[in-house]
């Protein structure tokens, strides 16, 4: 059996990839000038036509798209095709807003399932696993974007959606679940739970997790891996682009885009000046098959670099570095840029500590201070409150070190940060709304 899904596509040389980028680049932007009044009128207000871009580095004389563009033109501004051509929408969870609508041809469909079906083969999901899907299904990208990339596979899917943690793990046992799907915040609510109802995942025969749709730590990664006794892989989507199968880890754990279907670009997010390979930036993506709702050069607020190396599994498309933040959670503490991924970092460099934690922003005069709470194992709560104040004290000061602000740690009781059965809560921000 190949290591690969599409052989073809995934290890295409570079030259011979980059000749059908620039094809399908050339068509997508036709296909939006002559179809969305959005994209004729930005194109042309730079003066600008589709027939310009000659060359993959033209493709930066090109306008970007922002997450309010969508928003504008709220719902269906920014479609490519007649609705009668569209055959199924999604919205994202609006993390950060309200939500952003996601329409799809059939062939779209079959495009997203495809690089789904690509990304779960490279974290070794093959057609005799039993997959449990535990991302939410809905209007979420998450529950049938993993849903048909294993259906592709050919696959034993159990769709449990998010939540009901102990039919969750009830199910694992009775149907020998070999692979598991969620965001990583849940796979540690059902490892903890697990744990209280007193059985070892373990010694289960599951054996492949893959979990995404929000930034997690390395540390973060190798705890669920220890708890699941799994291991654990990485997909990377939005719902602007389709949603999850953008990136795939593969059993390097690089991190491949699938640049057949979408075009990577790093830009300074201030001046909007692309980025050399390999420096840190904001990422961009341009959808090169979608049709129903092809964004030129999305900007995606996630922070990440690109390489374009070949990788030690044969696969040639291009990495980028683990998402470590976004943008938009960036919280400026007394001068000092830190995201909640740094702190959680940190707190997870101490074996005493769990995986739970939470950020309270506080109005200090005219600056922002940060408090930790964070949760410890469960030993740690009967050593002692003198032994629970040195381990708060010994955190502060490591973030001290690291991240360079002050901020004090409260170690709170078990469960007393609410748990998540999607994207996780990581900060609270308590300032005054300047108005
Ligand atoms: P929302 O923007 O409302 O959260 P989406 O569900 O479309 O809507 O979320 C997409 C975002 O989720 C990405 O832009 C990124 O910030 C985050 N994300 C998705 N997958 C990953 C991942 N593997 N690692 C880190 N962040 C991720
Ligand atoms: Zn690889």
């Amino acid at each position: 059996m190949s290591e690969f899904w599409d052989e073809k596509n995934e290890t295409m040389p570079r030259e011979e990839r980059e000749a059908v980028q620039l094809k399908d680049l050339q068509d997508t932007l036709k296909w939006v000038y002559e179809r969305v009044p959005f994209y004729k009128n930005a194109f042309d207000e730079m003066g600008l036509k589709p027939e310009e871009c000659q060359s993959l580095s033209d493709l930066s004389k090109f306008p970007t798209t922002i997450k309010n563009d969508l928003r504008d033109n709220y719902p269906f501004g920014l479609c490519g095709v007649p609705m009668e051509e569209v055959v199924r929408i999604h919205a994202s969870s609006g993390t950060t807003g309200k939500p952003v609508t996601g329409p799809y041809t059939a062939q779209d469909l079959d495009d997203w399932a495809e690089t789904m079906a690509r990304s779960l083969w490279a974290a070794g999901i093959r057609q005799n696993d039993i997959c449990q899907n535990a991302y939410g299904y809905g209007l979420f990208t998450g529950g049938l974007g993993f849903h048909q990339g294993a259906l592709g596979i050919g696959c034993t899917v159990v769709p449990t959606s998010a939540g009901l943690t102990e039919r969750q793990l009830t199910l694992m046992e009775d149907f020998g679940t070999t692979a598991f799907f969620s965001t990583p915040t849940y796979a540690l609510t059902v490892a903890e739970r697990a744990r209280r109802m007193g059985m070892d995942i373990r010694e289960w025969p599951l054996k492949i997790g893959v979990f995404g749709a929000e930034p997690w730590s390395r540390q973060m990664r190798e705890e669920i891996e220890n708890r699941m006794g799994i291991v654990a892989h990485e997909a990377y989507g939005l719902t602007e682009m389709g949603g999850p199968g953008v990136s795939f880890t593969c059993p390097e754990q690089r991190l491949h885009i699938s640049e057949d279907h979408f075009y990577p670009e790093v830009i300074d997010p201030d001046t909007g000046e692309l980025l050399p390979e390999g420096q840190q930036g904001e990422l961009i993506f341009t959808a090169l098959k979608r049709r129903a709702m092809p964004l030129i050069r999305f900007r995606t607020r996630d922070i990440s670099s690109l390489k374009h190396e070949e990788c030690a599994c044969g696969r040639t498309l291009a990495t980028m570095e683990r998402i470590t933040g976004r943008f938009d959670d960036m919280l400026i503490i007394s001068g000092v840029n830190v995201f909640p991924s740094q702190v959680e970092s940190v707190i997870m460099e101490f074996p005493e500590m769990e995986t739970h934690y939470l950020l309270r922003v506080k109005q200090k005069g005219y600056l922002s201070a940060l408090e930790v709470e964070a949760e410890a194992r469960e030993d740690v709560y009967s050593q002692g409150q003198k032994a629970i104040e040195e381990l708060s004290a010994r955190i502060s000061e490591r973030i001290h070190q690291v991240i360079g602000i002050t901020s004090p740690v409260t170690i709170v009781p078990m469960n007393t940060i609410a748990r998540s059965e999607g994207k996780a809560v990581r900060v609270i921000d308590e300032r005054e709304k300047i108005q």
